[in-house]
């Protein structure tokens, strides 16, 4: 079969490919441009999944990313296939469901899947997790005829989906190694807030608890605990980190590191013409004066655009801004931009009302961080110090 030849080619449907392809138009860039996702659901926001949409505040429909009628006006194709291998040096890229592309710039914006947990039974098809929709659907479907949930992983993915689950009417035990929920990265003052906000909507948690494994109980699931007590629970979700998607990238033979995708501030990988953005990329940010791993949706929507009009020719769009996220736990925002490699010193400022900034600070006193829960103003603060 012929190639199709393609201006560009973006694989991967999410924040990053989308908003890649958004900037490549409105930078001017001119042809045919093919987006390439292997995901089967038309595009949607992913953050949903473990707040307001697995605990029924928001339907399918609210998820849409896509405004009505825009695919056509950008003038993009949406193929639901996987491409499956790309050539760098011809610029090709061959896609599962037998089609071929020739292309003039292609960005990886693959993503990243959950990891699973590195325990005998961690793997197996009936411990769910949480990436897709289609996982939201299932992990919603299981929660409809359950009555109990054990949540492994206290990141904001777990205390986000426990919060959700126990809204559901679920009993819910949420499992973590950590001496309480994000304590690691946050410190110890965030988590003892978070632990609060979960103990108060009636979550059981079991801290310090190591997994060693997770086995068939009956019609549930057992967590096999080390030290501590088993849980038997209807349904387990492990929300135990991501795994950059970037196999495509390493046969294709791109230089990769800690198995993302190096790319300069422009997004531009090893391989001319070849670009990546998202969660699978390892990019250089201006403002940090160096390269950064980063799995949050702005950021990827950032990266994309940088993506985009680099792809459509601008020399000048960069990666500069402080990466960073919000959460939901349960009603509890939480805002949060840091560099990423860790602080000195946490200091904690009660703002009253349950409002708190954690401000995050180098060993010069220089702020590397902040958290904020009700404190905008703080959050806004410490975003203009970041950048
Ligand atoms: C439940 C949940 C809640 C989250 N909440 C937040 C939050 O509150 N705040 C926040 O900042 N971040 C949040 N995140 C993280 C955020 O969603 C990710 O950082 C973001 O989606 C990354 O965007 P991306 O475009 O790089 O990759 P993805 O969104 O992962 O998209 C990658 C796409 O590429 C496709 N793909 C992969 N390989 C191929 C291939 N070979 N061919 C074709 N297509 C391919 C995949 O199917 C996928 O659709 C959450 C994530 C999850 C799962």
């Amino acid at each position: 079969m012929t190639d199709e030849v393609v201006d560009l080619l973006v694989i991967g449907g999410g924040p990053a490919g989308l908003s890649a392809v958004r900037a490549y138009r409105e930078e001017g860039g001119k042809g045919r441009v093919v987006v390439v996702s292997a995901d089967p659901d038309a595009p949607y926001d992913r953050p949903p999944l473990s707040k307001d949409f697995l605990r029924g505040d928001s339907a399918e429909a609210d998820l849409g990313l896509l405004e009505s009628g825009e695919l056509s006006r950008l003038e993009v194709t949406w193929a639901r296939d996987r491409v499956t291998g790309v050539d760098v040096g011809a610029r090709r890229a061959d896609t599962r469901d037998g089609a071929g592309f020739t292309y003039r710039s292609c960005i990886f914006a693959t993503g990243s899947n959950p990891a699973d947990l590195p325990v005998p039974g961690g793997d197996d098809s009936s411990v769910l997790r949480l990436r897709t929709l289609e996982d939201s659907r299932r992990l919603k479907r299981a929660a409809n005829g359950a009555r109990t949930a054990a949540v492994i992983g206290s990141g904001f993915i777990g205390c986000e989906a426990a919060a959700s689950l126990r809204r559901l009417g679920l009993d819910v035990v949420l499992i973590t190694d950590e001496s309480s929920p994000q304590a690691q990265r946050l410190g110890d003052e965030a988590g003892a807030r978070i632990t609060g906000w979960l103990r108060d909507a009636g979550i059981r948690l079991m801290v310090d608890a190591g997994v060693t494994a997770i086995e068939p109980a009956g019609p549930g699931v057992r967590v096999v605990l080390e030290g501590q007590d088993d849980v038997t629970a209807d349904l387990v979700l492990t929300a135990v980190g991501v795994r950059p998607a970037s196999d495509l990238a390493a046969a294709a033979g791109l230089d990769l590191h800690e198995g993302r995708i190096v790319v300069d501030s422009h997004m531009r990988t090893s391989a001319p013409g070849v670009l990546a953005a998202g969660d699978v990329a390892y990019a250089f940010n201006t403002a940090a004066g160096r390269a950064l791993a980063v799995e949050h949706w702005f950021d990827a929507e950032t990266m994309g655009k940088v993506a985009g009009k680099t792809a459509a020719g601008s020399p000048d769009a960069q990666w500069s801004d402080p990466p960073g996220f919000w959460s939901q736990i349960g009603d509890h925002w939480l805002k949060y931009a840091a560099w990423g490699d860790g602080y000195q010193e946490a200091l904690f400022e009660d703002g009253g009302d349950g409002a708190f900034t954690v401000w995050y600070q180098d060993e010069n006193g220089t702020c590397v961080g902040v958290l904020t829960h009700q404190a905008d103003a703080n959050y806004e603060k410490a975003f203009g110090l970041l950048s």
